[in-house]
């Protein structure tokens, strides 16, 4: 039987493009309509033979052997309670659900809590923090901005429907004209294909962000004759171009990425950048926003801000309370001073986005275990790979687009080979270790036989190589 499911959100990037039409057939997925070719691909790998199908343990000659949910629960279980400061780690793709039931989790393990916006957009929280946040919705960028800057984000490859569905072409309730009435501005090192749909690029310097920025300040204060003749590697008549331009606009939008909080400056761009936001409001309606990448990454912030106060950076060691403070408590920190004795990789590929220093000390002398539907780097050294069900494919939940609206995923098919949700997973591991615990195990008490050093021997670097 043949169905086409419409109005289905995309469980790919930040933009979580919600006017998806998927056809399954005899619980296959056949055609994916609206989607860009990523997002095309995700709902095409679901239906795709090979998948991974059953938790997996690692085997010493580094072979891997299927195991039960069973022994993967009672793994993971025993390795978080044995542990004295085990470190949980991703949730860029998952849902709200999931990353709910593992901070429940986390706290009764007493372990750190992180996601992947400790290594993109966690710079930007604490300028958002010192500073605050004038943003808004897609959708008021959409009906009223008539100004679009995109600043140190190329959102043609990250984030592929952006211009379409939000920021340029739209014709939007006070935006009838979509593109042929908006002035789009591209601040970049780099020529990018965003660059090519701008009026305006300015080229500025790598690393420089920050005194473009001030430049900018400095017109919108009136000491546009203090400013010299190149800022930045931008020249002078262009910023009082772009300045004028941003003056006349009705409603002015500043999208800002990761080639603003990770470049030179890091925090203090954000915050600059926020501050202009407020200077230009002297002169007409502004608002900012971070290009979030993954669909759910603003999921964990929200979620664990009613649970714990904090969004990321979570040090649940201490039992009485929550304790953030990136540096000390960001994952990367923590391996890199050898500070955690267990860690699970969930929702992400720490293997191929953290220095690999830092991933060698996680991957080396510690049990680890993968959660992903995938086999990423991370998933072929952990000493168990648990597969779950793709979230907006194979089952649904609230995921907060980049924008931090809301948006209800739904599954299109059943899950491959029944395999769980990160929900009734971390729920199990979660009863396991009461199980546990009423038998007696604590972290000194309890015989665990994760005996045979598997973490020695695994081939960290060649995954590199
Ligand atoms: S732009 Fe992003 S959310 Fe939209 S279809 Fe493409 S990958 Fe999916």
């Amino acid at each position: 039987m043949q169905e086409t499911i419409k109005h289905v959100a995309c469980p790919y990037c930040g933009a979580c493009c919600d006017d998806l039409e998927i056809t399954v057939e005899d619980g296959k997925i056949i055609e994916v309509k609206n989607a860009c070719i990523i997002g095309t691909e995700i709902y095409h790998h679901a239906s795709r033979e090979g998948r991974v199908g059953s938790p997996r343990r690692r085997q010493p000659d580094g072979t891997y052997k299927d195991i039960t949910y069973e022994e993967a629960i009672d793994f993971t279980a025993k390795m978080l309670i044995k542990a004295k400061k085990p470190l949980i780690y991703g949730f860029g793709s998952t849902n709200c659900e999931g990353m709910a039931a593992a901070g429940r989790v986390a706290e009764d393990a007493g372990a750190v809590l992180d996601n992947c916006a400790s290594i993109c957009h966690g710079s930007s929280f604490l300028a958002i923090f010192d500073t605050g946040y004038p943003s808004c919705t897609l959708g008021e960028v959409k009906n009223r901005a008539d100004v679009v800057i995109y600043w140190g984000s190329n959102p043609q490859h990250a984030h592929p429907r952006h211009l379409s569905r939000y920021g340029v072409f739209p014709r939007g309730y006070f935006t009838g004209k979509g593109y042929k009435g908006r002035k789009v501005i591209v601040v970049d090192p780099r020529y990018t294909d965003t660059a090519r749909c701008a009026d305006h690029f300015l080229q500025v310097q790598q690393g420089h962000d920050y005194e473009l920025f001030d430049a900018f300040r400095m017109v919108m204060h009136g000491y546009a004759d203090k400013i010299p003749a190149i800022v930045a590697g931008v020249p002078k008549e262009k910023i009082l171009e772009v300045c004028d331009i941003i003056k006349g606009g009705r409603y002015v939008h500043i999208f800002f990425g990761m080639g603003l909080c990770h470049s030179d400056g890091r925090n203090h761009n954000v915050d600059i950048a926020i501050n202009l936001v407020r200077d230009i409001n002297e002169y007409t309606k502004c608002t900012i926003m971070a290009m979030r990448g993954h669909y759910n990454i603003a999921g964990p912030g929200i979620v664990w801000a009613w649970q714990f106060g904090f969004p990321y950076c979570i040090d649940l060691t201490k039992g009485s309370h929550a304790h953030m403070n990136p540096g000390e408590t960001s994952s990367v920190d923590l391996a890199n001073r050898g500070e955690v004795d267990a860690f699970i990789n969930i929702g992400t590929d720490a293997g191929a986005h953290f220095p690999i220093r830092a991933f060698e000390k996680l991957g080396s002398g510690m049990p680890m275990v993968t959660i992903d539907p995938s086999v990423n780097m991370a998933a072929t050294v952990s000493d168990v790979h648990i597969p779950v069900a793709i979230v907006g494919v194979e089952t649904g939940g609230i995921c907060y687009r980049m924008d931090n609206v809301p948006i209800q995923y739904r599954a299109v098919v059943e899950p491959y080979n029944g395999i769980l949700t990160d929900e009734e997973l971390f729920d199990r591991i979660y009863e396991r270790m009461q199980e546990l615990k009423k038998e007696g195990w604590t972290t000194d008490e309890g015989t665990w036989d994760y005996a045979t050093p598997l973490a020695d021997v695994r081939p960290v670097k060649e995954v590199y190589e």
